[in-house]
């Protein structure tokens, strides 16, 4: 199983970070090891003094496919869910200010929160709300209809590079409202509404 990321696929994110527009989605990877389930404990990485949540849909892929067209798209999976694209943002501005690779930052152990996984047919995906709690406060706030990219574009453009195969999760991007996570922090996912995920940083 991999774990496919979209990078600053909502304006308003991709503004807050300073970073451009993308003209085509930003794709970068995650390994097994870095999911954690919902219920789990994270503990901060001794390696960054800036752990960010970054909360967003998740597309469970359901059907082997290769150069998929967007018009097919929606053949290829079955279930949506949410969850935490954890970032070591002070490790990422380093790599990034280097021109390097930002698996360190993204990738590590605990860095890809899931949590449950339901049928899409439940869901509008393309006017879908989602938001983050930190210790009970709304910190993201986010709508499918703001993505740059929607998911059968997304699976796509990711189908040309890589085959997806059945169980592999895509990361969809996060809208804004990122923030740091300290020791003791609660975070819990809404997918329209409905606790999806709770974590607590340790
Ligand atoms: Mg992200």
């Amino acid at each position: 199983m991999k774990i496919i990321c979209i990078g600053r696929n909502y304006k308003e994110h991709a503004k807050e970070l300073n970073n451009e527009i993308p003209q085509e989605p930003v794709l970068f990877l995650k390994p097994d090891t870095a999911v954690i389930r919902s219920g789990s404990e994270l503990y901060i990485p001794e390696f960054t003094q800036d752990l960010h949540h970054e909360v967003e849909v998740l597309v469970k892929i359901s059907k082997v496919g290769k150069y998929i067209q967007p018009e097919f798209a929606e053949n290829y999976f079955t279930e949506i869910g949410l969850g935490i694209d954890f970032t070591a943002r002070d490790l990422q501005t380093q790599l990034k200010n280097k021109g390097l690779p930002w698996e360190k930052a993204k990738a590590f152990d605990g860095a890809a929160l899931v949590g449950e996984f339901l049928p899409k047919e439940n869901f509008d995906l393309k006017n879908l709300d989602f938001s983050l709690q930190k210790n009970g406060k709304t910190q993201q706030q986010g709508n499918t209809s703001d993505m740059i990219f929607d998911i059968p574009q997304l699976i796509s453009h990711i189908s040309q590079f890589f085959t997806l195969k059945t169980g592999d999760l895509i990361f969809t991007g996060t809208p804004s409202g990122v923030s740091q996570v300290e020791e003791n922090d609660r975070l819990e996912g809404f997918l329209d509404g409905k606790k999806n995920f709770a974590v607590f940083i340790k």
